[in-house]
């Protein structure tokens, strides 16, 4: 157990403060202790991924940061087809790498996703018509009162950007993909998707100092029959590569990536998000939700529909 353990290097802005107490647990067991150490001492207790989309406040973040380093990666073959088991703190390229080698198929399509497995199970990551939850089987996953159970996919109420681990306190400790077993034409072909969608990735998106999409596109009751993507709203509003907010500007490639430069704060980020959250109300009467999570701020940074008003 670390304390005043530097966050800034651990996310993807590279901003924000120190997290009061930090810890990698390695072991089911080590979590559990990490746990029980936050319970006793009465610490809040928050989980951080490899940091992509996440903004850690200036001022750091009360409690307990877990880092899970559980990066095991195991395959077993099963009648319905392989089952690959990636630890959480497993960093999502090398699973598909990991995958893609031993002829199993389907992660490819998240190739080039930057964060971990645990993160991307929280989100249910997604790229263009692909879910995490589409392969995803089951979990090992924590409660924050140190039991360990295993779950089915449904257990997590997976919809678009949403899982129950918003609303409920679980680490998610490995994650059992069901994976279809390649033959040698299928495997090549796969390996290639994956490199082409990198390919693609690199040349839409920036690569670094961002989390990627800001915004999550609207829900259909949000949009009330207008365009969801929010990036459309944020490309006509004229944000992209022009709007800063001190060292945060919104990226050239793309209207709702936000990107710091050396010596932003995560105020930056907030003061930019909020601007674009403005614009787009004052001229769609929409008000953008993040993606983004925020460690260790006291309150929601941004503006809701509630707020944005005042
Ligand atoms: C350049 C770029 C492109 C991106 N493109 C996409 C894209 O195409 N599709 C997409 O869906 N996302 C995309 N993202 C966002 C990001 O890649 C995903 O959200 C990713 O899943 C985040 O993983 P992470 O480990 O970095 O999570 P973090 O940012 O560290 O954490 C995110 C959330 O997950 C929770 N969490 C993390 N690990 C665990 C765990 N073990 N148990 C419980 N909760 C946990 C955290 O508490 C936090 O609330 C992109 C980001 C970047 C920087």
């Amino acid at each position: 157990m670390l304390k005043d353990f530097p966050l800034r290097e651990l996310n993807w802005f590279k901003t924000g403060g120190n997290a009061e107490y930090f810890s990698e647990p390695q072991t089911v067991e080590d979590a559990q202790s990490d746990l029980a150490f936050a319970k006793k001492e009465g610490l809040s207790v928050n989980v951080l991924g490899e940091g992509a989309n996440t903004l850690v406040s200036d001022s750091g973040c009360k409690g307990l940061v877990l880092h899970p380093a559980n990066k095991e990666l195991s395959l077993n073959q099963s009648s319905e087809g392989i089952v690959l088991e990636a630890g959480c703190g497993a960093i999502m390229q090398d699973v598909i790498d990991y995958a893609l080698n031993n002829s199993a198929l389907g992660l490819e399509e998240f190739a080039g996703l930057p964060g971990t497995v645990g993160g991307a199970a929280f989100i249910n990551a997604h790229f263009f018509e692909f879910f995490l939850a589409d392969f995803l089987l089951s979990a090992k996953v924590i409660s924050f009162d140190g039991s360990l159970i295993e779950v089915d996919k449904d257990w997590f109420e997976y919809g678009y950007d949403v899982s129950r681990l918003h609303r409920e306190k679980w680490l998610v400790w490995s994650v059992k993909f069901l994976l279809k077993p390649g033959n040698e034409f299928e495997t090549a072909f796969a390996k290639g998707r994956a490199y082409e969608i990198i390919r693609q990735r690199s040349r839409r998106y920036p690569k670094e100092r961002t989390c990627g999409s800001f915004f999550r596109n609207f829900l259909p009751e949000e949009a009330g029959g207008k365009v969801p993507s929010v990036a459309y709203y944020l490309d006509k509003v004229g944000v992209k590569g022009t709007l800063s907010c001190g060292q945060a500007v919104v990226s050239r490639k793309h209207a709702n990536m936000l990107e710091t430069k050396e010596g932003a704060t995560s105020a930056d980020v907030v003061g930019l998000a909020r601007e674009m959250q403005k614009l787009v109300y004052k001229n769609f009467n929409l008000v953008p939700v993040p993606e983004c999570r925020f460690l260790g701020f006291p309150s929601f940074p941004l503006y809701t529909k509630d707020t944005i008003d005042g």
